[in-house]
Order: structure tokens, then sequence, then C-alpha cells
């Protein structure tokens, strides 16, 4: 089963959103629809807001890990991160056809809780530390076209009203 995804221009995309409390059937079903959605729509990562949900959950994509499956990742938090920054082009489910380079640190050291309740550190870098830094910013109001620079901004100008008017029209 899939659901609605937001739209930029959607006020639950600029919330902060709240920390998961229990994991339970809820979450996990949540957390199935999420991966359903994300194939459909073709996103390599999903947050909560996203769907229209305050929480703390995001999902990514099995092609981003070496022959894994998919991974969840609840009440994520990024405790460090390098001095070194790398410039990346990103995309968003929210955002549709916009692409843009975003700066951002190469690698980080999180903390997440998984489905199964067990909670882990790691440290992550390449694609994966990219799409845990956009969709952890998901869960605190940030989207991508923030992180850019005032003038490539501006040129998207148009583009983010157009889609900030479709958002309005659902
Ligand atoms: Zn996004």
């Amino acid at each position: 089963m899939t659901l609605e995804v937001r739209l930029f221009g959607d006020p639950v995309l600029r919330e902060t959103a709240r920390e998961v409390e229990k994991i339970d059937d809820e979450i996990r079903a949540l957390a199935a629809k999420m991966f359903d959605t994300m194939v459909e729509e073709e996103g390599i990562g999903l947050a909560a807001p996203q769907v229209g949900m305050n929480l703390r959950l995001l999902v990514v994509d099995g092609s981003v890990f070496e022959g894994d499956e998919g991974r969840a990742y609840i009440n994520p938090e990024i405790v460090d991160f390098s001095k070194t920054k790398v410039l990346y082009e990103e995309g968003c489910l929210s955002i549709p056809e916009i692409r843009a380079d975003v700066e951002r640190p190469e690698a980080i050291r999180l903390t997440y809780t998984t489905l199964d309740g067990e909670t882990v550190e790691e440290e992550v870098d390449g694609l994966l530390g990219r799409v845990l830094q956009h969709e952890i910013d998901h869960l605190d109001g940030i989207l991508f076209v923030d992180r850019i620079g005032a003038a490539r901004r501006n040129l998207l100008k148009k583009k983010l009203r157009a889609i900030q008017q479709k958002a309005m029209r659902s």
C-alpha cells in the first residue's frame, strides 16, 4: 500500500518531527507503507513528514546498500560530522523535477534505532551518508533547496512556485 507524497509548499514539510516513543505495529506498518511508496515513486530515501506523518522515521532503499535490503531509521541523530565537505547533486520526491548540487559533510556519525528496537551508532559516508543527511533534514523541516546558494535558488523560483501551487490544490 502506498501513501501520498506531500509536495513543497505543504506545511507538514516545515515542521520539526516528533520522536517515535514506541516501536509498535503501527510504526512497523507505517515503515512498510513508506518502503512501498518509495519504490513506487522511484526514490532512494523517504522521511515520514513527506507522507504527512510528523514522526522521526525515515527509510532508505536497498540500492544504496551493497546487496542489502532497505533499512528504516528511527529517531536518527547526527552526533558528529567530517570537516571535509563535498558537492553532490540531490533531488527530492517532494520537489519533483528539480535537482541541484548541495554541499554537505563527506562523512557523519549517527545514532538511530532499528525496527527491532536495537540502538546503533555508526559512521557512514558516500551515497548513504548523503541520503541520510538529506532525510534527517526532513525531520527538522529543512529541504535541500534551503542549502543551495541564493543565486541558484532564485533561478528555481518559478519551478518551486509551480510545485507550491500544485501542493495547495491537492
Ligand atoms: Zn527529500
